[in-house]
Parts: structure tokens; sequence; C-alpha cells
């Protein structure tokens, strides 16, 4: 099992990684009617990416506005609207929210990778892969070497400020 695990341990340079962004509106694949949604970024976010962020899925800290800090799982991936010539960042809060926040400025923490980019046979195995991400990323984010980020000042500064980098 351990072995298992090995295998996608990555570690990035460029981790962890906060950016913040106006959210706007994605490829409209209804990932909400999956019961995953997932906010995109603005191209000006994603083509800040620093280069060594490959492709796939990654854990880490979410916040709203001034709102609270919740778990987050990311993929980072080839954006269909470009030929997948550009890159796309959608991140999935693990939260329940009464309302949509397009428009609103979500602020992230990226701090480790799960696994690399699939392409699923299914709808179920695809939804199954996430909800593995979401165990994943809690397991991860429960350890208080990735826990310390929750408190981190990024989240408290004011967010009207966008910026990128770590
Ligand atoms: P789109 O194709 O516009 O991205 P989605 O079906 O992926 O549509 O839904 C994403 C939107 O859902 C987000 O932009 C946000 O406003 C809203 N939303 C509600 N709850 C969440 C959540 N827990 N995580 C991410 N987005 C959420
Ligand atoms: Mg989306």
């Amino acid at each position: 099992m351990q072995h298992t695990i090995a295998v996608f341990k990555v570690t990035m340079k460029s981790l962890p990684y906060f950016c913040r962004g106006a959210v706007v509106r994605g490829f409209g694949r209804g990932s909400k009617e999956l019961g995953i949604p997932t906010a995109n970024f603005p191209e000006s976010v994603v083509d800040n990416l620093p280069s060594d962020m490959k492709t796939g899925i990654y854990y880490g800290w979410a916040c709203v506005g001034n709102s609270d800090v919740h778990r987050m799982v990311m993929s980072i991936g080839w954006n269909p609207f470009y030929k997948n010539t550009k890159k796309s960042m959608e991140t999935h809060i693990i939260h329940k929210y009464k309302e949509d926040f397009y428009g609103e400025t979500l602020s992230i923490a990226i701090l480790g990778y799960i696994r690399p980019e699939t392409s699923f046979n299914s709808l179920d195995a695809l939804i199954k892969a996430i909800h593995n991400d979401i165990e994943e990323a809690r397991k991860q984010l429960d350890l208080p070497e990735h826990q310390k980020f929750k408190d981190d000042d990024f989240f408290k500064t004011s967010k009207k400020e966008i910026m990128n980098g770590h």
C-alpha cells in the first residue's frame, strides 16, 4: 500500500503555491449536476502558474471573499476552449455553499499533488475517482504540516488585491 502512495508522491519546487482571482464561468460541463461544482479561475491566474506545476489533481485550502477557509481539490487541466494549448484551473471546495459565487474572489493555497489527469471509461468511474481525491485531500490536510496553512496570513490580507505567487 505504502508503495502505491510513493509512486505518486511528487515534489514540486513551486509548492506551496498561493493565488487568487475572480471566479469566472467555466465550460458548463455540468459539474454541479454531478455534485462536484468546480470554480474556474480567469486566464490571468492560469497564465501565472509556474511551469513545473503539471496537469493533474492537487489538494489545498480555499477561501471565497472574506469567508472561512475550507479544504479543496483542484484540477489543472488542458483548456478545451483553446484547443488544449492553454491550461485551466478548477477548484472544488469541500463545503456546501448556499449560493453560487461567480465574480467573487477565490483565494487558494495549493499544497500537494494527488494524481495525474486520466481519462475515464464512464461517468461513474470519474465520480468515484473524484470522491477518492476528496478522501485523500481530507487525510493530507489533517496533517499538522498542511493544517498550518489554513491560518496563513494570505487568507487574512485584503481580498481586493489580486496577486499570484508564493
Ligand atoms: P461552471 O462550468 O460555470 O464552472 P460548475 O457546474 O462547475 O459551473 O459550477 C461552478 C460554480 O458553482 C462555481 O463558480 C461557484 O459559483 C459555485 N459553487 C457552489 N459551491 C461550490 C463549491 N463547493 N466548490 C466550487 N464551486 C462551487
Ligand atoms: Mg466549473
